[in-house]
């Protein structure tokens, strides 16, 4: 039989972590990140479900860092095995965790100042650059719809989640020792239909088991459709009185859309063709593995991009996007 406990995002929101033992190994699905306040996030943080030796696999959803975020620390803990991920998945965690140890020795520098002036004990960081560069060493990628083999007599496969670059819930098939099989299906987080670039969530697998994120499930949003025209009105406004425009945008996702509507814009004579500069090394960054992976791009995404070269453009030599 096997069996599945619940780490994070259960009846709390980040830190996603789900454990199931079958056949007799250990298999977490996502290793997220709690993300709240310092003190209660340290200690939720450090705590392993399990001794990480003892795990024989990971499966990650996506790479948000509440999702994947404590994938280095596992790793130095010494957990040794494969992490399972979409390509463009294993490719954002690179700069993702680089990015989140980097905050986490940031951080530790911070409160120590402030601790070795009370007289203190210095603390470490959660995890450094290396714990990082270590978790993505033992990832390993399969794209959506193909089966891999996970442990003996357990095999998953990724399916499109259109939730951000690479984002897939998984599916999970287990054969156990009488032959049975069980099917486990673990959305990861869902996006929304028609939004830009991504490809739509693809329609969830057959299972008798069933992990459902449910977030923002309650929620309605703004039409996607009005998106592109509103922020065409705005850069339209702006321009007209010579005026200049700041967005503030989420580094992964966010800022890659708006770089595509506004080329979207240019090309079109929308709007006229104006400099874009994306002020965040983390956003120029992924933006570059938006660009190498094509695999995850819509309909429209593909078209758009065969016509222009490229659906985000190309990177000048100020390290601006044009
Ligand atoms: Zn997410």
């Amino acid at each position: 039989m096997a069996k599945l406990t619940f780490y994070g995002a259960a009846r709390q929101v980040t830190g996603s972590m789900h454990l199931l033992e079958a056949n007799g190994k250990l298999i977490v699905l996502d290793c997220g990140m709690f993300q709240g306040r310092r003190a209660e996030s340290r200690e939720l943080n450090s705590r392993h479900p399990c001794d990480p030796k003892t795990i024989h696999a990971v499966i990650v959803s996506h790479a948000h860092i509440d999702h994947t975020g404590r994938l280095p620390l596992l790793a130095r803990d010494g957990f040794a095995g494969v992490i399972h991920a979409t390509p463009a998945t294993r490719d954002l965690c690179a700069i993702m965790l680089a990015d989140s140890a980097h905050i986490q020795e940031e951080d530790a520098l911070f409160l120590n100042k402030r601790r070795r002036h009370q007289d203190e004990p210095v603390i470490e960081p959660l995890y450094t650059a290396a714990d990082a560069v270590q978790a993505v060493a033992q990832m390993q990628a399969s794209p959506c719809q193909r089966w891999f083999k996970v442990a003996s007599g357990v095999h998953a496969r990724f399916f499109e989640a259109g939730h951000m670059l690479g984002s897939a819930g998984i599916e999970v098939e287990i054969t156990e020792a009488n032959g049975r099989k069980k099917v486990l299906v673990f959305t990861g987080d869902v996006g929304r239909w028609g939004i830009p670039i991504l490809r739509d969530p693809a329609p969830l697998p057959e299972c008798d088991y069933l992990i459902c994120e449910s977030t923002y499930g309650g929620r309605n949003t703004d039409a996607i459709a009005d998106l592109k025209p509103k922020l065409a009105e705005v850069v339209r406004r702006t321009v007209a009185r010579r005026g200049r425009i700041i967005i503030p945008a989420f580094s992964v996702g966010r800022t890659q859309t708006l770089v595509y509507y506004l080329r979207q814009l240019f090309t079109s004579g929308e709007l006229p063709a104006l400099p874009v500069y994306i002020d965040s090394p983390l956003a120029v960054n992924a933006t570059e593995i938006f660009r190498l992976h094509p695999e995850c791009y819509d309909h429209d995404a593909r078209e758009f991009g065969s016509h222009t070269g490229s659906i985000l453009g190309s990177r000048s030599r100020s390290g601006g996007e044009k």
